[in-house]
């Protein structure tokens, strides 16, 4: 008899855990109580970046005589046809997982979930509640928007992500309260739709993440500032005061970062984003009640074979909180890991190569360690910096900020990379790849790179790490 899996939520974790245990040969059941396609397809990563698509070309557009082109009219954002678009473009992908799931024999229950014990969910639909029993569940409920205290969304002046993706207008002016990715991203975009954006960030530079280097934050921060982005770092919000048409901000220095300087400043915006991270979707889950337990952090613990305590039961992506990435391909990779797992066979999910893919104006990526992180575990680490600006691709495409950034160690062996730059996103999958194979610079090196592209910066850093780069200066002659 085939083995019986019920997932309950079916973002990129429980969609991917359903279809492989599918493949796998179990007979699964998906309940999910919106959408299939989860925060990533409905409130994330695709709505985003049809945004950021938008502020992209607008930018273009304004800025057509630099390629020529004269009697570019005066252009102005219709977020009524911007929203139309990205409902389009969520919905086609909605269809496609659904018609994935169908094609797969997936039998998808819309309803809420809650787990009642080993191989027992309750669902509460539409028909009333009823008990599904099977051999193995997966709980993949993902997470929602955080608060912060004093600054609660109320979906009106105070916005969180899910409210800011569905602003029927540009505001005027927003104060963006997190330099985070989430922050950063619509700091960007909103400002190319023509906002007037300040982003405030408690610590000490914009993306304060572990993987990412300061160098990279410092050129984001340059980025901003060219497109009038106005940031204040190491403050906090003290106090948010309601006015006539809108918010007014006071900022105080920050807690977290000592000997911060003292100076306030008033920050007035038409809207304020709060983006300072995610709240674990596990309150109405039945955690609790079926005695699933938590680890030091609060979400739920799990073994690297992402099984929780309870026999039977598993817990993938979002749900397991930020003591690893947040991120869409981490909770796909889980959701299939646990979906293995179900069915008999064991597998685990690798956290070393895990690529970080921000979607700023340039982009910002990363996978690996970058250059402080390799130096603060005790690597003899080497970094090789190749400019964007020095490529044929980046000059003719008239995208020439950033850079690339190899990390390896004495033997050569690549520890990661940094990118910042157009297409850095999709740069970095060449560098994971590497670091996956346990390749050295020398491999990137004598790899041949196509010409024209961005990708030579990867070429071009690794031959500087060599000694040999043919773009790179060579050092000054004593
Ligand atoms: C603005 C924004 C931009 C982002 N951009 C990116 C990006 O560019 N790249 C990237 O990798 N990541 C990005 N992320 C993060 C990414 O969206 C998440 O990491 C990913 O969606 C997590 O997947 P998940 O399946 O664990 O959870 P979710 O995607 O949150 O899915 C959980 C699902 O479970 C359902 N559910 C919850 N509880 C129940 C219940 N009791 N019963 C039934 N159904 C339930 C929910 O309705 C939901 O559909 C972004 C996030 C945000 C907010």
């Amino acid at each position: 008899l085939a083995t019986k899996v019920t997932i309950i939520g079916a973002g990129p974790a429980g969609y991917q855990a359903a279809i492989r245990a599918a493949q796998l040969g179990g007979r699964v059941t998906l309940v999910e109580r919106a959408a299939v396609g989860g925060t990533c397809l409905h409130r994330g990563c695709i709505p985003t970046k049809a945004l950021k698509a938008t502020a992209e070309a607008l930018a273009r557009a304004k800025d057509l005589e630099q390629y020529g082109i004269r009697g570019g009219g005066d252009c102005a954002v219709d977020m009524t046809a911007v929203l139309e678009r990205q409902a389009r473009i969520v919905d086609t992908l909605t269809q496609g997982i659904e018609k994935l799931l169908q094609a797969h024999g997936v039998q998808v229950l819309q309803g809420h979930g809650r787990l009642e014990g080993p191989g027992r969910v309750s669902l509460a639909g539409e028909g009333g509640t009823q008990v599904i029993e099977s051999d193995a569940v997966i709980l993949a409920s993902g997470s929602r928007p955080g608060d912060l205290p004093g600054l609660a969304a109320d979906g009106e002046l105070v916005l969180n992500s899910d409210h800011a993706l569905a602003l029927s207008q540009v505001p005027e002016s927003l104060a963006v309260v997190g330099g985070g990715v989430v922050g950063c991203e619509f700091a960007m975009i909103m400002a190319g739709l023509g906002c007037r954006v300040t982003v405030i960030e408690a610590l000490e530079r914009l993306l304060p993440l572990p993987n990412i280097d300061p160098d990279l934050s410092k050129v984001l921060a340059r980025e901003m500032k060219k497109r009038r982005i106005a940031v204040h770092t190491a403050k906090v919000v003290t106090k948010l005061e309601r006015t006539g048409d809108g918010a007014r901000l006071t900022l105080g220095p920050s807690p977290l970062v000592p000997g911060a300087k003292s100076k306030e400043a008033v920050v007035e915006a038409a809207r304020v984003l709060v983006s300072v991270g995610r709240r674990l979707a596990d309150d109405e889950l039945g955690l609790e009640r079926a005695g699933v337990a938590r680890g030091e952090d609060g979400a739920v613990a799990v073994d690297s074979f992402l099984r929780t305590n309870l026999p039977g039961v598993w817990a993938v992506g979002d749900l397991l909180g930020p003591r690893r990435p947040m991120l869409a391909h981490v909770a796909g990779a889980e959701g299939v890991a646990a979906a293995a797992g179900a069915l008999g066979l064991a597998e685990t999910v690798s956290y070393q190569v895990v690529p970080s893919a921000i979607f700023t104006s340039p982009e910002v990526a990363a996978v690996g360690l970058g250059q402080a992180q390799a130096a603060e575990l005790g690597y003899q680490a080497r970094a090789n910096v190749f400019q964007m600006r020095t490529l044929g691709r980046a000059q003719a495409g008239g995208e020439i900020a950033g850079f690339c950034k190899l990390v390896s160690d004495q033997d050569g062996r690549l520890l990661g990379a940094q990118i910042i730059g157009a297409r850095a996103t999709d740069l970095v999958a060449e560098c994971a790849l590497a670091l996956k194979l346990g390749a050295t610079v020398a491999d990137l090196a004598g790899t041949m790179h196509a010409h024209p592209t961005l990708a030579e910066a990867v070429h071009e850093a690794a031959e500087d790490a060599l000694g040999l780069g043919l773009h790179s200066m060579p050092p000054r002659r004593k």
